[in-house]
């Protein structure tokens, strides 16, 4: 008897009729003699809600307390799920990220699943119920409540099929499945019937929202079948595995993007060793995730740094940066705004020496100046200005022929 994971996200467990549509393609899967283990998200937009009604109530949030609201929302849909099926005669159990077994890191907000004790899922499992849980959440080993990051309701269903060793875990959202390219900004985006976990977790990284980065590291590492498919039709969806082909005469899987992304430029930094090491410590220990860096040596004396960071952590690098200033050595600090970041991602790309060189060209006849450059084995990314970045995604469709499937 085959072992599914289900997870539904937000858009999906929306209203309750909404939620009523899933319980019915779960019952559907569970006639049919699968055992099903659910995951789902808090409803809507509840996540947001609930982060503004904490904005309101004080100026910096207790990090544990925002924890303790946010997996709030999550136990909602659980509850109102389970009490659905079981009205429909279904036995099913509702479960919190705790009673689940799910324990994490002692790090609010954004803890790391650690493991994952699966005796009571297990169980419930073998007295023929539908496990629901409620995604998103865990418990350190203090007994705090903790969430896994936004988006994270995926890691919770990759993390679980992984212990239970489900034959799969099936992603339900609200597109048809992992396409070039987000549809919802460019139209000619296609589907992709197949993307490989490496390309998959590079799109997730690099701005590709429709999966937790989280969930696709742990797909990779347990080796889960993962699908990412629509709760709203019965299209087969994106396969995400290990190997992928890449199809005929193309190098590029897909795109992926970022807003908010703003350059910081140091000037005036001693050259020297160490500098360098001085300034990221100083960012990392205040919390700040650094993207792309660039280092200029002007003559023998001076350096400068520019590095790119969320435009929610601005005002945390200014003031850190602010009061190290002499520790650090630096003269001048230079912030510029409204950027964006534009990757291209593929395996193609490997062997194929001139992709990075087309993406310049690409960009260039569009009027399109890049600001940085940052490349791994599989993928090239960009900043450019905020206001070019719908231009430059459609220029870059339709340069690596993502619109087109070509088979032979
Ligand atoms: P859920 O609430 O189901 O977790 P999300 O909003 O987290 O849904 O993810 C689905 C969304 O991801 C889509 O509505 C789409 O706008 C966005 N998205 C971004 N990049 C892609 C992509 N490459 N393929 C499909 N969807 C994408
Ligand atoms: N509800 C959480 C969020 O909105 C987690 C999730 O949906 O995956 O980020
Ligand atoms: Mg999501």
């Amino acid at each position: 008897m085959g072992l599914t994971v289900m997870k539904f996200g937000g858009t999906s467990v929306g209203t309750i009729e909404k939620i009523k549509r899933v319980a019915k393609r779960i019952a559907e899967r569970k006639a049919a003699g699968e055992r099903i283990i659910t995951v789902v998200s808090a409803m809507g937009k509840t996540t947001d809600e609930l982060v503004a009604l904490a904005n309101e109530a004080a100026c910096r949030p207790n990090k544990r307390e925002m924890d303790m609201l946010l997996s709030t929302g999550e136990q909602q849909t659980c509850a109102l799920l389970t009490m659905i099926l079981n009205e429909m005669g279904i036995s099913a159990v509702s479960l919190t990220g705790w009673q689940a077994g799910i324990t994490t890191e002692s790090v609010f907000g954004n803890a790391r699943i650690k493991e994952i004790h699966a005796d009571r899922i297990l169980n419930e499992l073998d007295q023929g119920k539908v496990i629901v849980v409620a995604g998103f959440q865990g418990i350190t080993s203090e007994d705090e409540i903790t969430t896994l990051g936004r988006g994270g309701s995926d890691t919770t269903a990759v993390a679980l099929a992984a212990a239970v060793r489900a034959d799969l875990c099936e992603i339900y959202t609200d597109v048809d499945g992992v396409f070039t390219t987000d549809p919802r900004v460019v139209k000619a985006a296609r589907k992709l019937d197949e993307i490989s976990y490496d390309e998959m977790l590079e799109m997730a990284h690099l701005g590709a929202g429709v999966l937790h980065p989280r969930a696709v590291e742990n797909a990779k590492k347990y080796n889960v079948p993962l699908v990412v498919r629509s709760s709203y039709n019965r299209e087969e969806g994106t396969i995400i595995k290990e190997d992928v082909a890449m199809e005929k005469g193309m190098s590029v899987r897909g795109l992926a993007f970022e807003r908010n992304i703003v350059k910081v430029t140091i000037m005036g930094l001693p050259n020297k060793i160490g500098t360098l090491s001085n300034v990221f410590k100083t960012l990392a220990q205040a919390n700040i995730n650094v993207d792309i860096i660039i280092q200029n040596v002007l003559g023998e004396e001076e350096l400068s740094v520019s590095f790119t960071i969320s435009e929610v952590d601005l005002d945390d690098t200014l003031d850190v940066l602010n009061k190290f200033k002499s520790a650090l050595g630096y003269q001048l600090l230079n912030t510029e705004a409204g950027l964006a970041k534009v990757s291209i991602v593929g395996s193609g790309m490997a062997s194929n020496p001139g992709v990075a060189a087309e993406m310049f060209a690409a960009l260039s006849g569009q009027d399109i100046m890049v600001k940085m450059v940052s490349t791994s084995e599989i993928k090239v990314s960009t900043v450019i200005s905020s206001d070019q970045l719908q231009k430059a995604l459609h220029i870059l469709h339709e340069a690596f022929h993502l619109d087109m499937s070509i088979r032979v």
